[in-house]
C-alpha cells in the first residue's frame, strides 16, 4: 500500500509499506482523511514531540477517518464511515482499573514511533477503538472528532465551567473546540486570544464574547482591563508555549484554575512559584481524552458542535509535504489541514 513517510526534518514523501492486515479483534479500514495535529507539525519541524523522536522513516498522523474495508468478524458493518481513537489501553494496569484508560501505563499510540501512524491507505485497528460517524458528517472532516474529544475532556476536567468567566489562549482547532465546549457547559463570558486574525474571526463566529489579537494588543492587560482588574475564573492554555502559559497565569484570578492542553516546543516550563502559591491557583494538565468519542460524536450529530469551520484546507496524499508546510506555517487562514486518500 502507499503511505506517507517522514524521512527527516521537513521531509515527508509518498512511499510504500506492506499492506495492513487485521489481527484478532481488529477491523481493517480504508483511510479517507487524516488531519494534521500540532503534535504532527512538531515532529515534522523539530523531529521530536514531548521528548519522543524516531530513527528511520515513520508514518505520521493520528486524526483519521475511513471506511470499513473488512469487518473481520467485529461489530462494525462493511462500508461504514468511522473514526479511530488512536490510543489503545492495556486494560490490565492500575490506571485502567480506575477507568483512566488515557493514562494507561502501557498505552499504544498510533503515530508515536515505532508505531506507524494513519497516513497510509489501509489501517488495521482494534474494533473497540473504532466509532461509526453519522451519515451527515463529511468523512474528510470527521478526523476532527479526535481534537474535539480533547476539548470535551479538557472542559470536563475543569472544576466549574458553568457561570465562569473563561479565557481561551490559542485558537487553533482544539482552542476553538474548547471555546465551544465551554459555552455548551454554561460559561458566562469567554475571551479568546490568538495572534492570527482569521482565527479570532472564527472564535467570534463560534461564540467568543471578546477577541484579543496577541501582538498588536497585550492580552494580559486587555483581559485585566475588561474584567475591571479581577481576572478570569478559568483559563485554557491551548497555544502550546511558555509565554502563553505565563499569560494564563497572569490573567487568572486568585483561587482560579488554569487548564493546560498545549504542547510546548521545548519540554520545560519556567514558572514564578510565589505567584502561583500566593494566589492558590489550580494548575491542571490534560492528557488527550478519556472515552469521550460517543459524547463528541453525539454533539456533532445534533449540530451543537460543527467540524467544518476548523477544516480549512484539503490536499491529496501526493501533496502531503505542502499540507505539512501549511499546517506548520499557519498561513492562509489555516486551522486544520487534511490529507485525503483514495
Ligand atoms: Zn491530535
Ligand atoms: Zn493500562
Amino acid at each position: 500500500m502507499r503511505a506517507i513517510l517522514q524521512y527527516g526534518i521537513r521531509d515527508v514523501r509518498l512511499g510504500e509499506r506492506p499492506d495492513s492486515r487485521p489481527g484478532p479483534g481488529e477491523v481493517l479500514l480504508r483511510t479517507r482523511s487524516v488531519t494534521i495535529c500540532a503534535s504532527d507539525t512538531h515532529m515534522f519541524a523539530e523531529g521530536n514531540v514531548g521528548g519522543v523522536s524516531w530513527d528511520g522513516p515513520f508514518v505520521p498522523g493520528h486524526e483519521v477517518a475511513g471506511v470499513v474495508e473488512d469487518p473481520n468478524g467485529t461489530h462494525l458493518p462493511a462500508g461504514a464511515a468511522v473514526v479511530v481513537d488512536p490510543a489503545v489501553a492495556c486494560h490490565n494496569c492500575d490506571m485502567c482499573a480506575e477507568g483512566m484508560f488515557h493514562l494507561c501505563r502501557n498505552l499504544k499510540f498510533c503515530d508515536l514511533p515505532p508505531v506507524d501512524g494513519a497516513m497510509r491507505e489501509l489501517l488495521a485497528w482494534p474494533a473497540e477503538r473504532v466509532f461509526e460517524v453519522p451519515e451527515s458528517v463529511d468523512v474528510v472532516e470527521a478526523p476532527l472528532i479526535e481534537p474535539l474529544c480533547v476539548a470535551v475532556h479538557a472542559v470536563e476536567l475543569a472544576s466549574r465551567p458553568a457561570d465562569a468567566v473563561v479565557a481561551v489562549v490559542g485558537c487553533g482547532a482544539i482552542g476553538l473546540f474548547t471555546l465551544q465546549m465551554a459555552k455548551v457547559r454554561g460559561a458566562k463570558k469567554i475571551f479568546a486570544t490568538d495572534p492570527i486574525p482569521e482565527r479570532l474571526e472564527a472564535a467570534r463566529r463560534l461564540g467568543a464574547d471578546e477577541t484579543i489579537q496577541v501582538g498588536p494588543q497585550d492580552p494580559v492587560a486587555e483581559i485585566l482591563r475588561q474584567t475591571g482588574g479581577r481576572g478570569v475564573d478559568l483559563v485554557f492554555e491551548v497555544a502550546g508555549s511558555t509565554e502563553a502559559l505565563q499569560q494564563c497565569l497572569d490573567v487568572v484570578r486568585p483561587a482560579g484554575e488554569v487548564v493546560v492542553i498545549g504542547i510546548p516546543p521545548v519540554d520545560e516550563y519556567q514558572l514564578v512559584a510565589s505567584s502561583l502559591r500566593r494566589r492558590e491557583l489550580t494548575l491542571r494538565f490534560v492528557r488527550r481524552q478519556n472515552e469521550n468519542y460517543p459524547e463528541a460524536i453525539e454533539l456533532v450529530r445534533q449540530g451543537t458542535i460543527q467540524l467544518g469551520p476548523m477544516l480549512t484546507h484539503r490536499f491529496p496524499m501526493e501533496r502531503a509535504q505542502e499540507a505539512f508546510e501549511l499546517a506548520e506555517r499557519k498561513v492562509d487562514g489555516a486551522v486544520r489541514v487534511a490529507v485525503t486518500f483514495g
